[in-house]
């Protein structure tokens, strides 16, 4: 079967050839038994390792099964070794941190065994060396005669043809030698077995051939019992490992040695913390830089914030705020936008306290108060803040359930703008220069709004053909309110008739014309009556008008009724504001409401730049791009360390017929399992961040900034960067023949 015909072995290392052994001719057939002799050093183990297929050799030939193997290539010597050689070695080349079933169910999983046979023959060949009971225990707890008994049954487990045996009593006691060459000799009826001895009589009484191999070169070969040529019976229909297999055993590998693992774990861990902290840091710097920047007109320059108007410049319905409100990806909307763009100014009773606050509408908001209680009618309020603000903490006293007054532009404090703070919310706001936020009932906005229309209007009064805008110091018209005009019309003073023709004026109208931002309007008012110095209190019941304030004030105050002059200036709502819940929704939204028909404006794009450029987030690119380049090869360092407890593994593997592929793949699934159990850990704890149990800052930051597909970025990343260190790895640890790659272990 086996046919070696003048060849020799030759060692190179360091520029010296050793010799192995030289020109050895011998032919090996099934049902012998082999003893082969002589002292140490003579080419004993280096025989065998060539015959096993472990190791090349350099000169002559060898015949399996009469063919010659010189064109024999890697793959070739793995199928060899896995179909037909069962190798037992002096140091017994076991898995110890498997079980003793784990290692003989390893040999059988990488041959593709289905599980019910594996159990089957492993419980067997167990009993058959008598180890059954002990096949639950770790291999490392056995002593060298139990081993050896678990290596004679994982060398039978294949079921092969030849077995070899490199002094497999050498590091037994007397009794457990007798016993293991007894059990050689039971299983090889049908098999050869060849096994390299120091001490002869122990085997004498079983052998059929004795090799004495002297200096490399066979001395004596005794053959005591002629063995007919039977060709190998078992070219046995193995399969390959499953992959289901492949995934079980690398799940083992991972966790089997604690050690390993918890390292592994460590430095994985690390480099996704490093990972996703470079990342984070990256997008929020982008994000930031993106936001930054300032503008005239919105004072709120959230970049989720879009502005939406008309194009027929006509007012709002109802329902279609309850549309836009309805949509997707739509987190709110204000109604009356005006408000989120000005800052207001409060002061208290006695004008001791002022504070400025950024205006929202109640609608805005959500969840509960931190102090005091929810606003239960028009002209209570909620604020909202830092947690460290001393008006908001230390002294809330001082402003939960006291009145505050809303002041104008000028510092006197509106007495019809009377508000109440009931609430306090503690929130970090994020606002440049502004520490409160104050969350204004409907009615509340409406007067805000109301005056805000008055204050950033332009009225221009059309009397009898002469345009009179407000604004204009010469200006002599003026609109006043008063109950005692009847609606739609007007009450102007007695000078005015001189501009009219006949110089009368009444039954004549006017119009009054009001624009601002939002909308203009215009109405034309009929002129009922005149008045004068004299008549004016008697007219407009104006009790204590006396005669200096009249000539004071007078300056040509023309006097509407209310109903009138609010439907000039308390208009509903020309302007709404939009907040998208993702930035990312952003320009889904817009294209939405844009095909709704409304002028879209994101807030955004407004933003004047403060220095960002496109260079220097290239230039934060790049700095992110090395620092996963540093961490990979730092990380590829450390890992290599780690792997090196691995190598005797994979070299057993290998021996057992184990193909580099395969063990390339088991290699590359542990280092996923760790990658995505330490991944997957992280999204644990960004998750639990989120809840009020844990809360470091740097996964905070992590949250906000990253997204689904931020996530699979990285998990991508890091899955490549697990592929490239293993493969990186395999290739090196297989480059060598198994032999070279197992002598620099042991
Ligand atoms: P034995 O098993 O009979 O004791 P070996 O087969 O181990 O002998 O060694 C045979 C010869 O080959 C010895 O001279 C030894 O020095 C040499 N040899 C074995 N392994 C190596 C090696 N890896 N590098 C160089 N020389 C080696
Ligand atoms: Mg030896």
């Amino acid at each position: 079967m086996i046919k070696l015909k003048n060849v020799s072995k030759f060692y190179y290392s360091k520029g010296v050839i050793a010799t192995g052994f030289t020109k050895v001719n011998l032919e090996f057939k099934i049902g012998e038994f082999v003893a082969i002799t002589g002292e140490s050093g003579s080419g004993k183990s280096t025989l065998l390792n060539v015959i096993s297929g472990l190791d090349s050799y350099e000169e002559g030939e060898m015949y399996i099964d009469g063919k010659e193997t010189s064109h024999y290539l890697e793959k070739d010597w793995e199928i060899y070794r896995r179909k037909n050689i069962g190798n037992i070695y002096q140091n017994f080349n076991l898995v110890n941190s498997y079980t003793v079933y784990q290692n003989i169910d390893l040999v059988l999983s990488l041959n593709g065994i289905p599980k019910d046979e594996r159990k089957k023959k492993i419980n067997e060949l167990l009993k058959r060396v008598d180890m059954y009971k002990y096949r639950k225990t770790k291999v490392s707890k056995l002593s060298g005669g139990q081993k050896q008994r678990i290596a004679i049954a994982r060398a039978l487990a294949k079921d092969v043809p030849v077995i070899i045996a490199d002094e497999p009593t050498g590091s037994l006691d007397k009794r457990s030698a007798a016993n293991i060459i007894k059990l050689l000799k039971e299983i090889s009826e049908d098999k050869l077995v060849i096994i390299v001895t120091h001490n002869y009589e122990q085997v004498s009484e079983y052998v059929t051939r004795a090799i004495t191999m002297h200096d490399g070169k066979v001395l004596e070969d005794k053959k005591f019992k002629q063995v007919e040529e039977e060709s190998i019976r078992c070219e046995s229909s193995y399969k390959n490992i499953t992959l289901f297999n492949k995934i079980r055993l690398g799940f083992r590998n991972t966790f089997n040695v604690v050690p390993k693992f918890i390292l592994l774990f460590l430095v994985y861990a690390f480099i996704v913390a490093a990972l996703m902290g470079e990342y984070s840091f990256f997008k929020k710097n982008e994000y930031e830089m993106d936001k930054s920047g300032y503008n005239e007109i919105f004072k709120d320059t959230d970049d989720k914030r879009v502005v939406l108007n008309k194009k027929d410049k006509t007012e709002f319905s109802l329902e279609e705020f309850d549309n836009i409100k309805k949509m997707k990806n739509v987190k709110s909307v204000i109604k009356n936008d005006v408000i989120v763009d000005q800052d207001m100014a409060f002061t208290n009773e006695d004008e001791m306290l002022w504070m400025m606050m950024r205006a929202s509408d109640m609608e805005q908001f959500d969840g509960k108060v931190d102090l005091g209680r929810l606003p239960s009618n028009p002209n209570e309020v909620v604020i909202a803040g830092d947690k460290d603000n001393y008006y908001l903490s230390s002294d809330a006293e001082s402003i939960l359930d006291h009145k505050f007054y809303m002041m104008g532009d000028n510092g006197e404090k509106f007495k019809d703008k009377e508000i109440v703070i009931v609430g306090i919310k503690y929130m970090d706001l994020k606002l440049d220069y502004i520490d409160f936020k104050i969350y204004l009932s409907d009615e509340l906005l409406d007067k805000v709004l109301f005056d805000t229309h008055q204050k950033y209007s332009t009225i221009t009064i059309d009397f009898m053909g002469e345009n009179h805008t407000s604004g204009n110091e010469s200006n002599s018209f003026k609109l006043e309110t008063n109950n005692w005009v009847t609606p739609g019309t007007a009450i102007i003073p007695e000078d005015f008739n001189s501009r009219c023709d006949k110089d009368v004026c009444i039954n004549k109208n006017f119009n009054v014309k009001v624009e601002n931002q939002y909308y203009s309007v215009n109405r034309d008012f009929k002129i009922e009556k005149n008045y004068n110095q004299k008549n004016i209190n008697k007219i407009l019941e104006l009790n204590n008008y006396i005669k200096e304030d009249f000539e004071e004030n007078y300056n040509g105050k023309i006097y509407i009724n209310p109903l009138d002059y609010n439907e000039l200036f308390n208009k509903g709502t020309y302007q709404m504001s939009v907040y998208v819940d993702d930035i990312e929704n952003l320009d889904g939204v817009v294209a939405e409401l844009d095909k709704m028909g409304y002028r879209v404006l994101k807030v955004k794009d407004t933003l004047v730049d403060v220095g960002s450029t496109e260079i220097m987030k290239i230039l934060k690119l790049i700095v992110t791009c090395a620092l996963i380049f540093v961490l990979f090869f730092i990380s590829y360092f450390i890992i290599k360390i780690i792997l090196k407890s691995r190598n005797t593994y994979f070299s057993v593997l290998r021996m057992l017929g184990a193909s580099k592929n395969v063990c390339r793949e088991l290699l590359i699934i542990e280092l996923l399992v760790i990658s995505n159990l330490s991944y997957f850990i992280f999204i644990g704890l960004a998750e639990i961040n989120k809840t009020s149990l844990l809360n470091i800052e740097f996964i905070n930051t992590v949250n906000t900034y990253f997204k689904l597909n931020d996530y699979i970025v990285l998990y991508v990343v890091l899955t490549l960067m697990s592929l490239l260190i293993s493969i990186k790895y395999a290739a090196k640890l297989f480059k060598n023949s198994v032999m070279s790659v197992y002598r620099e272990e042991v």
